[in-house]
């Protein structure tokens, strides 16, 4: 997991929670022509802001955290075990307390990962660290009308 240029056509940087099942996805599902790019330019970003990084961890804890309360209270609900439907209305009332929060501490340290994106700092390290790119402020594939 970490932040990386390129993630999708469209997208300078994003964090994204697997290497491996992305590029799984780019020769599963993306038209073969197309697979020498994505996966050239799809890479880490190799100096990102640590405090960008710490935030987008932070945010991937909180919900793995959430995801694994829901799926094992759902677990035991499969197994016979009485579990009052409260419990599974207020996971949702969990993740949702838990969102906020994170939107309140990554508010609060000015942290904002779009806001990175469309800096002059992401684009002066994109120019460094992705060095024959065609991204053209909006997509990889600057020649063609992909909607
Ligand atoms: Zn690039």
């Amino acid at each position: 997991m970490g932040l990386y240029w390129h993630h999708d056509h469209d997208a300078l940087a994003s964090w994204c929670q697997s290497y491996e099942a992305r590029v799984q996805h780019i020769r599963a599902r993306k038209p073969q022509e197309e697979h020498e790019l994505r996966l050239r330019l799809f890479q880490p970003v190799r100096e990102p802001p640590a405090q960008l990084v710490w935030i987008c961890q932070l945010y991937d804890q909180v919900s793995q955290l959430v995801d694994e309360l829901d799926r094992t209270t759902r677990e035991v609900a499969r197994e016979g075990l009485s579990v009052p439907l409260y419990v599974l209305d207020d996971l949702g009332s969990v993740r949702e307390a838990a969102l906020q929060t994170y939107m309140q501490v990554a508010a609060a340290r000015n942290l904002d990962l779009w806001e990175w994106v469309k800096s002059d700092q992401a684009q002066a390290l994109h120019q460094l660290e992705c060095p024959e790119c065609p991204w053209n402020g909006y997509s990889i594939f600057p020649d063609r009308a992909y909607w």
